[in-house]
Formats: C-alpha cells, structure tokens, sequence
C-alpha cells in the first residue's frame, strides 16, 4: 500500500491504518453529519447523511465506510454535498414506519411511526449482545424494522438488554423507565448490585426514587452495556413489602421496636450467650450481597469482640472449592486473568458455566470476541447458549468434571500439546503428572462422563493448537463433592497449556453474587484472616493485633453447614445473618430449618421478610445496593465505589453503620465516620493486598488486588512472571465418584441453577417486572424423558431425592440431554433446596447443587 499524506478540506494528514474519512475528518476536529453510524461499531453506510466529496471519484462517497489513503482528496463541505445529505435525511425521515406500537413488553417499548430503519438498533443488537433480533423487510421506502417470530420482543430472542434503545438516535425504541421523570435529577455513578461481573451503572435518581439505570459508557468492565438486570430490575426499592424498621420477636411474632431498643437487645442477647457459653456459641454469616466494609466489620467484631472465628459467608456454598483449588495449585485462589482477556484470547474454554445467563455482560464479551475469530470450547451438562457458538462442545454428565479434566491432561501429554518450556521454567510436579494421566485415561472419562474418547480429543486438540487458553469456570465446578478437585484439575490443564500469567489466558472464575469476591477477601473465612492471612502467622498476628486490641485464637472456626450442625447440636446458640436468605438458598432445607429453629437468638439484616426473617428473634432493615455507600469487588479482583442513588426508606438503615453501631451498644468503642475509614482500615489489615487502596484510588474504574502500595497501580494479572510460591504446583488428581451419581431407584441427575431474569434466591428480582418474564421456576427435562414419564410441557411435577421433596412446572427443552433435569431455584414456593441433600465437598465444605439424585412424578 501506498503511504504519504492525505488532505482532508485542505488539511494534511497521514492516514492510519484502516482509517475512515469521518474517522480522518474528526482527528483533524471536522464535523461530518451522521445518522446511521455508530462510534465504535462497524459503520452500515446505508442513509448517506455523510457523503463527503473525493477528488477522481464519479460520485459522492459515505464518509463512515470509505477509507482514507495516501494522495487522497477530500472535501465535507459544500452547497451540493449539503444538498444531498439534506435529501438522504429527508428520505429517512420519509421512511418512517407503521403499524401497532409495541407496548406489552415489561421494560421496552417500539413506536413505528418514529422509526427511520436507521438499522442501529440492528447493529448493536448484533454486535453487543449478540441477540439478532431484528431484521429489515422490503426494500427502498417499503423498508421497515422487523422483530422477533410474531414482532413482540417476548416471543424474540429479546435478552432485555436495552442496548438498541440507547443506540436508537428517534425514540422509536423506548425505555418503559424514566417515562415520568421526577423533581431534582441526580446522575450517581455505582457498580450493579447484581451479579459478580460488577458493570458500572449510571443511576438516574430524583431525591427519592430511581428513574433510570443505563451502562457507564467508558467502564472498563461494561462499556456501557448491561444486562436487564441491571438496566431495569430496580423497582423492588419501591416495594412495600421493604422491611423500614428493626423488629422483634415478642410473644410469637415480629413487632416493631426502636433502633435504640434494637442495639440494646442485640448487645444484651449476644452479650449474655457469649458470657454463658463461650465464644464458639456465637457466629456470624457476613454477606455478598452487602459491601466490603459491612463484611469486614462484622467479621472484625465476632473475632474481636466474641474471640470466636465462627464467621463465614456464602462463597461457601459457591466458591470456596474454587478459591481453595486454585490456591493449592498456583497459590491464589482467585482469578488469575481479567475481563480484557476476553478479547486477547485465541481460545476461551467455559467450564462449567453459563455467562449468557448468570453473567450476560460478560456472556455477550465471549460471543462477541468468538465472532471476532477466537475458539470456543464448551464443557457443561447442558447446552447452554455459547455451546451453539462452540467450536467444540463437551455435554458431560453432572459430577464427571475431573474424569474429563483429566483425560484432556492425558491427551495433551500424550499428544505434546504442553507447553514444555513454560512447565520447566515455572512448576513442579510434571512427571507426577505424566505417570497418574499417561495413557490418558479416556475410557474411564468415557464411562464416567458419557462423552465420547472422539469429542475428547477433539477438545484438546483446540487446547494444543492455541496454546495459552483463557478458561472460564463457574459454579458447575465448584458446587460439587469434587469441586476442589474439579478446580485443581483445571488449573493443571491450564498450567499444561502455557496459560497461567499469559496475556489472553488464564484462570477466569465467574463470581455468582456481586460482592462474593468482596465478602471472602474481606475475612468472611472461618480460617483466615482478611485478605487471606492465616490465622496462626506470628507477623499477621502481630499486625492485627496492634490495629483490632483483641484477636481470636488461632484455630479456625465453623462453616456454614458446620454451624447448622453446631445449632442443631445446641452448640451454636446465636448467629447473625447478614443480608443471605440460607433458608431458601442452602441445599438440604429440612435440616437448615431445624438448626435456625434451635437458635437461641438469630439477628437477621434484611431488607425484605425473607425466608430466613420467619426464624429471626431480631430483623434489622438493611440499606440495598442503590441506597449505600462502600466498595464492591468483581471477579476479577476489581475493586469499585458503590454510591447511594437514593435513600433507603423508613428507617432501614446501611449495613456498615448498623454493625458499627451494634459494636459501640458492646463498648467495642469503634469509630468509623465513614464507610471509607473503614477501607483505610482494610489497607493496614491486609496490606500486601490492599495496601495501596483507598477511596480518593478507586476513581474512576476501580483497582484490581494486590495493590500493596499507593504508588502501585494494581495488578489486573496475577502470575505474570512469578507463583507466590516461586513455582506452580501440578498434582495429579483422582476421580471419584459422587455418591449422587448413582442412586437405585432416582434415576435422574438433578441440576439446580439460575435463569436470565431472575437472580439467586430472588428476593430483589421477585419484586420487580422481571417476574413477568420469568413467573415461575421451570423444571428443563428432555423431551425423551418427558415422554417415557407422561409428562407434557408445562405439566407440574413431583421430583423426590432421599432429601426431600418438591414440585415445578416442566418444560420441555433439549437444552439438558436425556437422563438430566434443571431447576432454579428462584421462587421459595418451590422448595428446590428441599431436594438438594447434604452432600459436600470434603475440602471445602462446598454443598453438591449441581447433581442431586432424582426421580420423578407426573
Ligand atoms: S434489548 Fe438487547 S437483545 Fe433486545 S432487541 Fe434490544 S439490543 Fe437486542
Ligand atoms: S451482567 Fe451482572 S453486573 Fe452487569 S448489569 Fe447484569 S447483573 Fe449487573
């Protein structure tokens, strides 16, 4: 190719490479109308608003599509190009459509008449989300917006996003939200209250309610998308069910008492349980949907206060098999990647996850960067949306994760799909390795797994070709008796890859809730300190002491089934619950119950009448993610500000100040003016990994941990030339089987997870219009199966385990193959957790919700 100048209007200027005249024009500060172009998204070219005129060419050329070269002549302005972008803008305005606005749906609304077929909404529709929902019909001015199978967005591959209405330039696409707007307007930027992916929203509030919630277009994490979830579900702030002030139990029932009255009581009962039975008779489950500071104050004041490590949180239900596998391996439990990685990668192996669904954001980033030209490698029970975009898809049976894993080691080793110089130069262990998975062990993954020796080894040959792999892992991994072993044979796999501390690669595991990343890094561990110390290092020990007075002894203390086992038992006799409904979301209900019933005193902060409120002797009102102040960290280690949007109502009050309150009721004499004293607090705590963070830091997109130093800039990829160790470890891992896998009698393998609208245990989602697009749990059942067992779609179904039981409606879909079934477990009317029984995760203590035994009953 040709290079020199090139000029536009009289301008010089070099081109860069692939660089567009408009691109060229706005370099050099030129203006050049447009209309259908969009920044950052390929340009359509089709309303020629931006003609520009090219010195030799016939006619007029669109500026957003044309590009500039060496010797080229341009000019923007001028009366005839004024002329024809006055007519294109006229055509398009003539090209306004018709029919019936569009008005069912919860959140979006369609106005034909205001739409010019612009194609924008087409765009983004296709190159953010991935959804293709719309389409173009006729040509010239018959042309009109086309969606979805009967033009509803509901019946469409519609995901809710909302990404086409802000790219919609006429308001022919509309938000429902935000249609009456309120007083004073206040924009306050926050990290979504959601899931783990932590996408900076920009909230829309007046002095008491939020309008409207659109993406941060210039966030790291996001660009601006969002999920529904996050752009819509925020009407349960309104609810009337909020709970607005403390109450307590009085002759049965619940009844409203002061806040006064409240941090006497809990002061008192704790106090007096404390005094009577010891430390180990008193514990705490601090929350992941609260913030940092909130985690860390409650775990600080049960083991400074109480001297008890009786605390936890529930990355024990989810990813502590993650975070203890991962450690064990390469010395962290955490991600070793980041979202950025999404676009390096030349393969991403999604393991035991659904992103399209629990994390869209990033769901939508995979499919996105698969488009692009990366591979896609799918291994999970279910063919979940990307396994469609897969380049190999690795549908194996609940439980099996480390049969496969390990025959993919095999595989690599056998094949000499390892990176040999990587493994010599940074881990120990590979000969062990060479001798447990040498010949691979394919029959035995085959047996196992269902998954034939072909499609295995179809699946390490993508690993081989790419070399460093960027493998996304959810909790199809962690929830589960082998979850830790799962989450060691992973990270073998991506040691034998090359791919630990690699730009593109690594170990990305997806955080369910918001802030769970948060919650454990904070000290929610009844084994470690914050920021991961061990409870018994003299120099960790030392520290915490001179900063906390007091510190705890240095044996660990309970977990969360441990605790319910210790209530059960009579030995726990009073638990404060932070913001986690464990009655409705911990596997094994029946047994969960009897243990809250047996508590002596059970303080919940809430901020709605959960499932586990019904067993509390205290309920105190808690703030939500759009009413308070702190930090949220993602999962990748991203730490961001948390803003209150809107005030919380009554007198619910936020977590932060509630427990730093309840602390002084014991003469703890804390003083915390403001949540970020508390983070400067966490900096001295745990120094080598929040040494450097700071409120005045976080501006604007956040830091990712370790930051040990105010002059670090914190670390978005960890192992990038060193293991904390010095060295990785590689240890062979054996496959055992669950003992759900077979149970005589249950033939069904139960599967028990999250839908897009919805979220968790749903006490937010529930209250909002997300209910309309996702009423009910449904029960995915294979339409073989459905068959042999007389069951149509949308019949309700009876499903028993040696647990429990409970009943869904069915729904037929091929999603699950013959033999699996899935549930969410969203709505508490189901009782999914009835089902799910006591099985565990021998290292971690992580719950088996990932493979229950079944049968079921028309
Ligand atoms: S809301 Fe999202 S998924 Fe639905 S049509 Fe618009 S861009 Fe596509
Ligand atoms: S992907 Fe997660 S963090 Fe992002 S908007 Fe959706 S729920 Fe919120």
């Amino acid at each position: 190719m040709s290079s020199g100048p090139a000029e536009v209007d009289g301008h010089s200027l070099e081109p860069g490479p692939d660089e567009t005249i408009l691109s060229a024009a706005q370099r050099l500060g030129i203006e050049i109308p447009t209309l259908c172009y969009l920044p950052g998204h390929p340009p359509d070219g089709g309303c020629r608003v931006c003609l520009v005129e090219v010195a030799g060419a016939p006619r007029p050329q669109a500026a957003c599509h044309t590009l500039l070269r060496a010797g080229m002549r341009v000019a923007t302005r001028g009366p005839a190009l004024a002329r024809l972008r006055a007519t294109a803008r006229e055509l398009a305005e003539a090209q306004r459509g018709h029919g019936a606005p569009r008005t069912s749906h919860p959140y979006l609304r369609f106005a034909p008449e205001l739409c010019i077929t612009c194609r924008r909404c087409l765009h983004v529709c296709s190159d953010v989300q991935g959804a293709d929902v719309y389409a173009i019909a006729g040509r010239g001015a018959e042309a009109r917006l086309v969606f979805g199978a009967d033009e509803r967005f509901e019946s469409s591959p519609c995901t809710s996003c909302g990404t086409c209405v802000a790219a919609c330039p006429t308001g022919a696409l509309s938000d429902v939200d935000g249609a009456e707007q309120g007083g004073e307007i206040r924009r306050v930027r926050s990290t979504c209250g959601y899931c783990g992916v932590g996408c900076q929203v920009e909230v829309v509030a007046d002095e008491r309610r939020v309008l409207q919630i659109s993406g941060v277009p210039d966030a790291s994490v996001n660009r601006g998308h969002l999920c529904a979830k996050g752009r819509y579900a925020h009407a349960w702030r309104e609810s009337p069910e909020r709970l607005t002030r403390p109450l307590a139990r009085r002759g049965g029932e619940l009844v409203p008492i002061s806040w006064p009255e409240a941090l006497e009581l809990v002061a008192r009962r704790l106090g007096e349980i404390h005094a009577r039975h010891g430390p180990d008779a008193v514990g705490a489950l601090t929350s992941s949907r609260s913030t940092n500071e909130a985690a860390y104050l409650l775990q600080k004041l049960f083991r400074t206060r109480f001297g008890t490590n009786n605390v936890d949180c529930c990355a024990r239900v989810c990813h502590s098999s993650t975070a203890l596998g991962f450690k064990q391996v390469v010395g962290v439990g955490a991600a070793s990647a980041c979202y950025d990685d999404i676009e390096r990668a030349r393969l991403i192996a999604v393991v035991g996850a659904n992103p399209s669904e629990a994390h869209p954001v990033l769901g939508a980033r995979i499919l996105q960067a698969v488009r692009r030209g990366a591979r896609l490698l799918v291994i999970d029970p279910r063919r979940i949306e990307l396994a469609d975009a897969a380049h190999v898809f690795v549908p194996l049976r609940a439980g099996s994760n480390v049969a496969v894993l390990n025959a993919l080691c095999g595989l690599l080793l056998e094949t000499g799909g390892i990176d040999a110089e990587y493994l010599a130069r940074r881990t120990d262990g590979l000969e062990a390795l060479r001798a447990a998975h040498l010949p691979a062990p394919l029959e035995l993954a085959a047996r196992a797994s269902g998954v034939s020796a072909e499609v295995m080894r179809a699946a390490a040959a993508e690993i081989a070709a790419a070399g460093p792999t960027l493998f996304v892992s959810g909790l199809g991994t962690s929830e589960l008796t082998q979850g830790t072993a799962s989450a060691r044979a992973l990270a073998n796999l991506a040691l034998l890859s090359g791919s630990v501390g690699r730009p593109g690669a690594g170990l990305l595991p997806l955080r369910g809730q918001n802030n769970v990343q948060g919650n454990a890094d904070m000290g929610g561990s009844p084994d470690l300190f914050p920021g991961y110390q061990s409870l018994s290092d003299p120099e960790v020990r030392a520290r915490l002491s001179a900063l906390w007075g007091s510190l705890p002894p240095e044996t660990p203390g309970l977990t969360i089934p441990e605790m319910f086992e210790a209530a059960r038992a009579g030995r726990l006799r009073a638990l404060w619950i932070q913001g986690e409904d464990v009655a409705q979301s911990d596997p094994d209900q029946t047994r969960v119950f009897e243990a809250l019933e047996r508590l002596e005193f059970l303080v919940v902060q809430e901020i709605f009448p959960s499932e586990t409120v019904r067993f509390a002797q205290l309920v105190l009102p808690a703030a939500g993610w759009l009413e308070q102040e702190g930090t949220f960290t993602n999962a990748e280690r991203r730490i961001q500000r948390v803003r209150a949007a809107a005030p919380p109502p009554g007198e619910a009050r936020a977590d932060w100040q509630v427990i730093r309150d309840a602390a002084n009721a014991l003469r703890a004499g804390w003083d915390y003016p403001t949540p970020g004293s508390v983070m400067d607090e966490i900096a001295r705590a745990a120094p080598h990994s929040f040494g450097g963070v700071s409120y005045a830091r976080l501006e604007p997109d956040g830091l990712h941990w370790p930051c040990p130093s105010y002059s670090h800039s914190g670390s978005a990829r960890l192992h990038e030339t060193t293991f904390p160790a010095g060295r990785a470890r590689l240890e062979p891992v054996a496959f055992v089987a669950s003992p759900e896998s077979e149970v005589p009698g249950f033939p069904y393998r139960l599967i028990t997870g999250r839908v897009l609208h919805q979220y968790n245990v749903g006490t937010m989602t529930r209250r909002t219009d997300a209910a309309r697009l996702a009423p009910a749990d449904r029960l995915e059942i294979h339409p073989a199966d459905a068959a042999r067992e007389g069951i149509v779609d949308g019949a309700e179904v009876e499903l028993e385990s040696r647990w429990g039981r409970c009943r869904a409606r069915a729904a037929l879909s091929d999603r699950v193959s013959p033999g699996s079934l899935f549930l969410s477990f969203h709505f508490p009317e189901t009782h999914a957790n009835r089902v799910t029984g006591p099985a565990r995760d021998p290292e971690s203590d992580c719950p088996e919700y990932k493979l229950t035994a079944v049968r079921l009953r028309a």
